[in-house]
């Protein structure tokens, strides 16, 4: 039963159209009944006076009769005639009483009576006539009506009801219900240019045209609210993921993409390589410090041009890690084909890059690592990549070098060095430094020493310096090292020239990266300005540094010439010897060192010494001393005194010494050239 009247009224509550209908069919079911009320208590109070109105009539007519049959003691007809009177519909009973108070009843006397009236006969009383009325037969007629009406009504209001029904639905609720799944349709939601709402009927300007208006309206905002997030997005996005400069995805986006790719050969059944590649531009910071940034960004964009034309060929992905480090991944189906690709971005690098009238050659170091082989994570990966990137600097760069399990060895010592070196800074038996003589071979004497660290490790045991001061020189160390290495030498130097009462010099090595230490001001100021007379004590800079053209670099150069300082330009031949560099810095510059390797080139090539011959005219007319580093043969001693040499170094005379083997050699060679 509940559950019936559950159903129905959700039936009414759920529909607007059968709510409406019920409350129209109540309103209308209340009214006609009042109405029919008042119509039937007005024709019953009518029935019941044509009741009465019958009954007297009745009464009238049957007087006389009575009279008669009284009169003449005829019972049995009077009898008769009463129940004749009673069978009347109208009478409900009649009684008549004689003068001898005999009475006749027929019927039931309870009822309302109507007639009570006293009989004649020529004045003579002879009895009396009572007749009751048959009211039911108003209520009758009453009920009659009720029933009647309830069921026409009924049957009236079913059909207004359903027409009232029709036309609700018709009109309001069919188009709401039509607008409601429009709004909740897919199509609105994703906001098509081409959809509005539109009701299926003539145009009327009403309600529900005002409300399809709105809603038209509304969507149109939220598309163009939509269309505004999308731009927003799509530019925040960008910003994210994309490199400003180039427009290359950025690190971010690269870390993502791998680790997708990464996933996807990991899943995937063929037997497809992901080859990720790691470059890094070589000797990139020189041309941004010797050229400018503007230049730098131009080789940056051209070379990253260079590098999407080729990945694309090859369906891959390239981005920008920072500064001139890109990142990429390629499918490819052997190592062979991987290796073509890393060939094909290395030779691209070298192809001439033309930027503001200027010509410029270029490298890169590349490091692979192929997937799922060497590394099954974006982090690994990454990680791996790099290292076979410095490898392949360390190895010469202008390549690439496939990752290998002894890379990364080499980046477990690298780390350790870190640490160890460390340590050896606050151990200082561990650092010892060994002197290696600078020559007069005009004169033949001993001018000074040049100080080169020594390491020795309990772990590592002997550590080159051509590995631990670039170690040194990232992790800011070096600026402790280069030192300490000064003060003690300085005062080792000093000891000589006391013992020996010889002017010697000192050179100490003086890395580039001290000049980026904040701690140089300190230095200079705290231990080399308070002390006078320092001619004697060399520093060694590479071109790396006069490369940079900084001028907090040449102020601080200024600073340390003007202390007495004396400042030599060590490895020249190396890097890019630029000779306009030399004429910018000739006024601090008192030495220039010719690399070792470019000693050994003048013995082979004509070219190599013809320049060296006119490096060496320039730098005499800008009254700049020089030196010849790695002199090992007499044949090459030959050669640079034909040359004009003054001063060599190198293991035709010594190699780098020991204190104690410093003074053995000293005099020795004081005995030998007395
Ligand atoms: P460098 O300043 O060019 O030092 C000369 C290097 O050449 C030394 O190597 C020396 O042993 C080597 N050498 C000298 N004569 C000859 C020769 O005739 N033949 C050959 N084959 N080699 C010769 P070392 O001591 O291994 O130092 C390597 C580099 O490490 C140095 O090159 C210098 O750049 C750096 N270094 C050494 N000690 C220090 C230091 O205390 N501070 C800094 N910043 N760098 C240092
Ligand atoms: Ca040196
Ligand atoms: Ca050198």
């Amino acid at each position: 039963m509940s559950k019936v009247y559950k159903n129905i009224t959700k039936f009414f509550k759920g529909k607007l159209a059968h709510r409406l209908s019920l409350y129209f069919t109540i309103i209308a079911i209340l009214c006609s009944v009042c109405v029919a009320a008042l119509t039937s208590y007005v024709q019953y109070q009518r029935d019941l006076v044509n009741v009465d109105k019958d009954v007297k009539q009745l009464a009238d007519t049957i007087e006389a009769q009575v009279i008669n049959h009284l009169w003449s003691v005829d019972r049995d007809s009077l009898t008769l005639l009463l129940e004749g009177v009673n069978r009347l519909p109208v009478v409900k009973g009649v009684k008549v009483v004689d003068d001898m108070q005999a009475e006749i009843i027929l019927g039931s006397s309870n009822d309302h009576t109507v007639v009570d009236k006293p009989l004649f006969y020529e004045d003579k009383k002879v009895g009396s006539l009572t007749v009751y009325a048959n009211r039911e037969i108003a209520v009758n007629r009453l009920l009659a009506h009720i029933i009647n009406l309830s069921i026409s009504a009924a049957l009236v209001f079913i059909l207004l009801g359903f027409v009232f029904f029709t036309i609700v639905k018709r009109t309001i609720t069919n188009h709401l219900s039509a607008i409601s799944q429009m709004t909740l349709s897919p199509e609105y939601y994703r906001q098509k240019d081409d959809y509005t709402i539109s009701l299926d009927r003539k145009y009327r300007d009403d309600e529900l045209s005002t409300l399809v208006g709105a809603l038209n309206a509304g969507l149109d905002k939220s598309r163009e609210l939509a269309e505004a997030k999308g731009v927003y997005e799509t530019r925040l996005h960008t910003q994210a993921y994309r490199d400003d400069l180039t427009g290359m995805p950025n690190r971010r986006d690269a870390d993502q993409y791998i680790a997708r790719s990464i996933s996807e050969v990991l899943s995937s059944k063929s037997a497809r390589h992901l080859m990720i590649f790691f470059i890094d531009l070589d000797n990139f910071k020189d041309i941004n410090d010797s050229f400018g940034h503007t230049v730098g960004d131009n080789i940056l964009l051209d070379s990253s041009e260079r590098f999407k034309k080729i990945i694309q060929k090859y369906d891959g992905y390239i981005a920008r890690f920072g500064g001139d480090e890109f990142i990429g991944c390629v499918q490819c189906e052997s190592y062979i084909k991987g290796e073509i690709i890393a060939q094909s971005m290395v030779d691209e690098v070298n192809r001439h890059f033309n930027v503001e009238n200027m010509t410029l050659t270029l490298s890169c170091s590349m490091g692979v690592v192929f997937c799922p082989e060497h590394a099954q994570s974006a982090e690994d990966v990454i990680r791996k990549a790099d290292a076979a990137m410095y490898r392949a600097k360390e190895v010469g760069r202008n390549g690439f070098v496939i990752y290998d399990e002894d890379i990364m060895n080499d980046v477990l010592l690298h780390n350790n060095i870190k640490q160890r070196i460390k340590k050896a800074l606050h151990q200082s038996d561990d650092l010892t430094i060994h002197y290696q003589p600078l020559i007069n071979i005009k004169e033949n004497t001993i001018i000074g020493f040049e100080a080169l660290l020594r390491w020795q490790d309990d772990i590592l045991g002997h550590v080159s310096p051509e590995v631990f001061i670039p170690i040194a020189e990232k992790t800011g160390l070096i600026f402790d090292i280069d030192t300490m290495v000064f003060d003690n030498a300085m005062a080792q130097v000093e000891q000589w020239r006391k013992a020996f009462n010889k002017n010697f010099k000192v050179s100490v090595n003086f890395s580039p990266t001290n000049f980026e230490n904040s701690r140089i001001d300190y230095w200079l100021k705290d231990k080399i300005l308070p002390r006078k007379n320092l001619e004697w004590v060399e520093l060694e800079v590479t071109e790396r540094l006069i490369l940079r053209d900084d001028a907090s670099v040449k102020d601080l150069l200024n600073k340390i010439s003007a202390s007495g300082v004396r400042l030599s330009l060590d490895d020249f031949g190396t890097g890019f010897s630029s000779l306009g560099y030399i004429k910018k810095f000739n006024t601090v510059l008192s030495k220039i060192k010719i690399d070792r390797l470019f000693v050994n080139e003048i013995m082979h090539s004509e070219a190599d010494l013809a320049l060296v011959k006119s490096i060496i005219t320039m730098v005499e007319s800008l009254g700049i001393e020089w030196l010849a580093e790695g002199v090992e043969t007499r044949a090459q001693l030959d050669k640079l005194e034909s040359l004009g040499c003054e001063f060599v170094q190198g293991f035709y005379y010594a190699k780098p010494m020991c204190a104690e083997e410093v003074e053995a050699f000293i005099e020795n060679w004081e005995v030998e050239t007395a």
